[in-house]
């Protein structure tokens, strides 16, 4: 896709609609710095804003009515009062829109008919988020256009029943918190249980430090099934233990919580969550302390807990992480669910373009698919664009 986001967003309302959009609005996607597997454990997460965005560029519409078109897909969608109120009326991607007119009318918001378009440089289904993304990006744009009463504290959580109601996806509230209200230089330290957040300094820029992400273009290998298998071993596990969620083992119990687990893959299902539970928290205290370079060990520590105790590696993100790591990265890990999807290495900025290349070539060494590298820092949430 070529040319600003923005204006890719402007142009196809005015080639859709023969028309000026009233209003456009930017999301952007995210990637979690640490803490994987930890957010349906009541534990931490630590994501942070990019640069990528999806644009909504919108204007009122006949009442009851709304049109969305994606630069994704040549058809535009129109649905009505009647679709957007039943949950999987309209399908495909223009779910993620309805489920935001359905979220925000359950919440018994008066929604305004709109006319909407949509560009992103968002990847789709890479897990960077390209779905809060356009969630957010279009609740906002509604929001607006119809001046509604909607503080933005509400927003990720209506968004998220977007996704989980709507459109049917039980993803966890990390994305559209980390969407709507990253800030720039700053990570989002999210506690799960009490979703109280807390902005983490994170200012890379200023110690010539960089994100380096790589899509692992990894096919996603039957992703679904051992998600819910690792959330059903984690919860069997809790229950034995006696705890709510395994948030609530410390790591200084993790020794005696493994004593009374009998099987050894729950044992390391168990340590992998109570550690990078923990890694969480030691990544902010260095952060707050104003020592970012010094996170990169507990970054690819959490990696190699997710390869060797939690089993949701694939060959292709572990090539990445290490190769990263043996250009100079600080420290590199698989970020997101699993069995494919991104990486992230943190790099001095100087060095960002030869790590990238060194996973490039590891990956041809290999004989993998050629991965997606771009170079990141801590980016706003949703803004008006
Ligand atoms: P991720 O959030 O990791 O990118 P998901 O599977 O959660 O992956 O969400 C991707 C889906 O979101 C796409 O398949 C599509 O249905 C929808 N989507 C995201 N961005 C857009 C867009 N710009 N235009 C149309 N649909 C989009
Ligand atoms: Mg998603």
């Amino acid at each position: 896709m070529s040319g600003d986001v923005a204006d890719r967003a402007t142009a196809g309302f005015r080639q859709r609609y023969d028309a000026e959009p009233a209003v456009r609005w930017a999301a952007p996607g995210r990637v979690n710095l640490i803490g994987e597997h930890t957010d349906y454990n009541d534990g931490f997460v630590l994501p942070f804003a990019l640069p990528l965005r999806t644009v909504v560029a919108a204007a009122p519409g006949p009442d009851g009515r709304w049109t969305v078109w994606s630069e994704l897909d040549d058809e535009p969608v129109e649905f009505g009062a009647a679709e957007a109120d039943e949950p999987g009326r309209v399908d495909g991607w223009a779910a993620y829109v309805a489920g935001v007119v359905w979220a925000l009318r359950a919440a018994g918001l008066d929604v305004p008919g709109a006319r909407l378009a949509i560009a992103s440089d968002v990847p789709v289904g890479s897990g960077l988020s390209s779905s809060a993304a356009i969630e957010s990006a279009v609740l906002a744009a509604l929001v607006d256009l119809g001046g509604l009463d909607l503080p933005t504290d509400r927003w990720p959580r209506l968004a998220q029943r977007a996704e989980n109601d709507y459109v049917g996806a039980p993803t966890g509230i990390m994305d559209q918190s980390a969407v709507v209200r990253g800030r720039e230089g700053h990570a989002l330290f999210l506690d799960c249980r009490s979703e109280e957040v807390e902005q983490i300094p994170f200012d890379l820029d200023a110690a010539g430090l960089a994100v380096l992400v790589v899509d692992s273009r990894a096919p996603h290998r039957h992703a679904d099934g051992e998600y819910a298998a690792r959330r059903r071993s984690c919860e069997r596990a809790a229950a034995t233990l006696g705890v709510a969620a395994l948030r609530d083992v410390p790591v200084a119990d993790l020794d005696a919580a493994l004593a009374r687990l009998d099987d050894e893959e729950t044992r390391r299902r168990v340590r992998h969550v109570v550690t990078e539970n923990q890694r969480v928290l030691d990544t902010v205290a260095l952060l707050r302390a104003d020592r970012a370079r010094d996170i990169g060990p507990l970054l690819t520590a959490s990696h190699a807990s997710m390869r060797d105790d939690f089993e949701i590696t694939v060959p292709e993100v572990d090539t990445a992480v290490e190769a990263a790591l043996a250009a100079g990265a600080h420290g590199a890990r698989m970020t997101g669910g699993g069995f494919g999807g991104c990486v992230l290495a943190l790099v001095d900025a100087a060095d960002a373009d030869a790590v990238a290349d060194a996973v490039t070539a590891a990956y041809a060494e290999r004989g993998f698919a050629a991965p997606g590298t771009l170079t990141v820092l801590p980016a706003a949430g949703v803004t008006r664009g």
